[in-house]
């Protein structure tokens, strides 16, 4: 068995798929590990560490042939995979909605591509979950972020001078990333709120020492949709919501926007005038930024002022912390191919049937043979 690790090529992303830690560990499966030269240098892994771990360093062209399995953080493109063996797994973030040419590319290349964002919210795959371990640290660098553009303090302090005041930060979707912000924002001493659509965050929200901010009687509240995460709301609670969140968001400092609909738009959170009615000198940080923005006039990339609040706009949050985002995804992904590792056949076997297996496995045998996508 052969993997393959390459060097990201999509702009601005310095992750890695696999670290001297993982390679060390795949190749104690006994798996033959190959690493394009450079490819975890952005994430502070050098290639010396990746040959001390067991790894062989070459050019892609190397690293490619006869590759059994190619392990990425982004999805490559399939026309660059020329030299992996047939039905070869392309494992990795393939984006498989907002990508799917690619999906087609791999199907047509006779590649089995497997979408790690596919994998099923249960507590067996938990420890292969990269939406996960990638929006938590999303969620942390979300404040900093903010703490970073504001150019106040989070603390109340009292000093010899007089009294700075506390930030009052107000976190909008509570899944994974917004409890690590409600987290970090408490830890940096600011006066933290959250609201979701799903009411079960609001224990998790009290949990954190955070106020929740809900919409109370209001049909077509509970926004749960399928497994777990959030489905459509009612148009009467959207009103309701952002009546509510017109009043609170004129009082907050920094507002942290995080809400998704998997395989939609992102729902929109904060209009122009609700900006317009936050002091000047605040910010808001959209994490949704890439999927189509919570916050009307955030722009992919950039930092944007509107009535002189900062909205941030960072693409791809996790790479900005690239040695702990490759880190934690490097191991979801040696949890995913050693769960399903076959010691006889010495390589990992998806078999038919299985959960995790069904829900991630794009493309098989020059076909696209995801549920999701067919739908
Ligand atoms: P997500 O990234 O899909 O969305 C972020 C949050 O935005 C969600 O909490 C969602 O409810 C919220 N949201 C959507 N529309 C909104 C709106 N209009 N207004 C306000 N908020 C809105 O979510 P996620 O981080 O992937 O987490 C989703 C759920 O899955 C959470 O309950 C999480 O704890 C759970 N989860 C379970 C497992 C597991 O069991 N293995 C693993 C990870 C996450």
């Amino acid at each position: 068995m052969k993997i393959a690790v390459l060097t990201e090529r999509a702009d601005g992303e310095k992750r890695v798929a696999a670290t001297p830690e993982t390679v060390k560990k795949l190749v104690g499966l006994g798996a033959e590990l190959a690493v394009e030269a450079g490819a975890g240098r952005a994430a502070s892994s050098e290639d010396a560490a990746y040959e001390a771990a067991g790894a062989r360093v070459g050019d892609r062209a190397g690293v490619l042939a006869g590759a059994d399995a190619v392990l990425g953080v982004q999805g490559p493109d399939p026309a660059s995979l020329a030299g992996a063996k047939p039905g070869a797994w392309v494992v990795a973030m393939l984006n498989p909605f907002g990508a799917r040419e690619r999906v087609d590319g791999y199907a047509a290349a006779g590649l089995e591509a497997l979408a790690m964002e596919f994998m099923p919210r249960i507590t067996r795959a938990q420890s292969m979950d990269v939406l996960s371990s990638q929006s938590n640290l999303a969620g942390y660098k979300a404040v900093l972020d903010a703490a970073a553009e504001y150019g106040r303090a989070f603390p109340m302090m009292m000093t010899a001078a007089g009294t700075v005041s506390a930030a009052r930060v107000f976190v909008m979707g509570v899944g994974v990333a917004g409890l690590q912000a409600i987290a970090t924002a408490r830890r940096l001493g600011a006066v933290v709120s959250a609201t979701d659509v799903r009411s079960a965050t609001r224990e998790q929200i009290l949990s954190l020492g955070a106020k929740p901010i809900f919409v109370e009687g209001v049909a077509g509240i509970e926004g749960e949709g399928a497994g777990g995460y959030a489905g459509e709301t009612s148009p009467e609670y959207q009103r309701a919501q952002a009546e509510l969140v017109s009043s609170h968001i004129a009082k907050q400092d920094i507002v942290i926007t995080t809400a998704l609909i998997p395989g939609r738009p992102a729902p929109r959170l904060v209009s122009d005038a609700q900006l317009a009615s936050m002091r000047p000198g605040s910010v808001v940080v959209d994490l949704a930024v890439e999927q189509g923005g919570n916050v009307e006039g955030a722009v992919a990339g950039q930092v944007v002022e509107r009535h002189g609040v900062r909205i941030v706009g960072h693409r791809n949050v996790p790479s900005r912390l690239a040695a702990d985002a490759s880190a934690l995804y490097a191991r979801n992904l040696f949890n995913f191919l050693s769960a399903f590792w076959d010691k006889e056949q010495g390589r990992p076997v998806l078999p038919d049937g299985d959960e995790i297996g069904d829900a991630v496995r794009l493309t098989r045998g020059g076909q696209v043979v995801s549920a999701r996508l067919l739908q």
